[in-house]
């Protein structure tokens, strides 16, 4: 069920349908409503895919099947699955897909990298999949669950793979999974491995430069706040906080700082990419025990995977978001 597409045929003349491309998922559905009388000729049935909208029910599922799975700290069983379902999803959804294998502190360690369309800049989306292996900030004895920290993004960045019109964003679309985030200080490991080393050896495969870089971490709380973050760049900040804010998410989009954090962003701001972390570190569930799927919901995962959407499908102030 979660993964076919609902395709839609609307008949529609193949010169319209010509003159249509390129206009946004809301024109193509305004104009689609206005067809002038159809010509004597025979008209040419031209499938267009029905607009696809965020759903955040469907990405809380993600939440769930990821826990599911267990604890998914690198180099783990559960973590290899965790990858693969990513993987899988990501290449049913026609997505190409690269895996990113290296070693650290001799533990296997998998980036996952997708990518859609073409261009000479590239958008870069990112989430960790791993979870931390000691709940320290409770009992360093069980593992973290992860259900915010981990699993929320990389659910935002899965239903975001089904409904993203890529097309309309005029770049090359990259999704990435990072690995080995969040094991910071427990037995003298670094933070943010993953992505270090993912921006590291950007482009070494042709990848074209990034123009943008955003990190989802800890996205899903229920009782969700997103304040601005110190290390962020303010400009893009400014304008995804003003994005969801017109999208009528202001209540949860708060465009005040609070918090300054070493995250999946640093090494792309590093390397002078514009990037901003989207994370609500307002949590009190995190890296304890605690942090699991009751205390996530589908609307918070809508409010930031919506505002992903809009930015990167170029839709504007007058859309407004669905109920869900
Ligand atoms: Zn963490």
């Amino acid at each position: 069920m979660m993964h076919h597409k609902i395709v839609v045929s609307i008949p529609i003349i193949l010169a319209l349908g010509l003159l249509l491309v390129g206009c946004s998922v809301h024109n193509r559905l305004t104009d689609s409503t206005n067809l002038p009388p159809t010509p004597t000729s025979t008209p040419m049935p031209s499938p267009t895919p029905e607009p696809l909208i965020f759903d955040g029910e469907r990405a809380y599922l993600w939440v769930q099947k990821q826990c599911d799975l267990g604890y998914r700290i690198t180099g783990s069983e559960a973590n290899r699955l965790a990858g693969d379902l990513i993987l899988a999803e990501l290449q049913a959804q026609g997505w190409s897909t690269a895996e990113q294998p290296f070693t650290y502190r001799a533990t296997p360690v998998r980036n996952l990298l997708a990518w859609k369309g073409e261009g000479t800049q590239a958008i870069l989306l990112g989430a960790h999949y791993d979870t931390r292996r000691a709940a320290d900030m409770e009992d360093p004895a069980v593992p973290v669950m992860g259900a915010n920290d981990g699993a929320s993004g990389v659910a935002v960045l899965l239903e975001l793979a089904r409904v993203l019109d890529w097309r309309a964003s005029g770049s090359r679309i990259y999704l990435a999974f990072f690995d080995a985030e969040d094991n910071g200080r427990l037995d003298g490991w670094d933070w943010i491995v993953g992505s270090t080393y993912m921006a590291e050896h950007w482009g070494e495969l042709g990848e074209p430069p990034l123009k943008a870089m955003v990190l989802l971490d800890m996205v899903g709380d229920a009782d969700q706040q997103l304040y601005y973050e110190g290390n962020s760049n303010a400009a893009l900040q400014q304008h995804l906080w003003n994005l969801a804010a017109q999208l009528g998410y202001d209540d949860r989009f708060v465009a005040e700082q609070r918090h300054t954090m070493l995250d999946d962003h640093i090494p792309f701001l590093q390397r002078g990419i514009d990037a901003v972390d989207i994370i609500d570190f307002d949590y009190p569930y995190w890296h304890t025990t605690q942090d699991t799927p009751d205390k996530i919901s589908a609307e918070s995962l809508k409010a930031v995977g919506y505002t992903m959407q809009a930015w990167l499908e170029n839709t504007t102030a007058h859309d407004t978001p669905p109920q869900p």
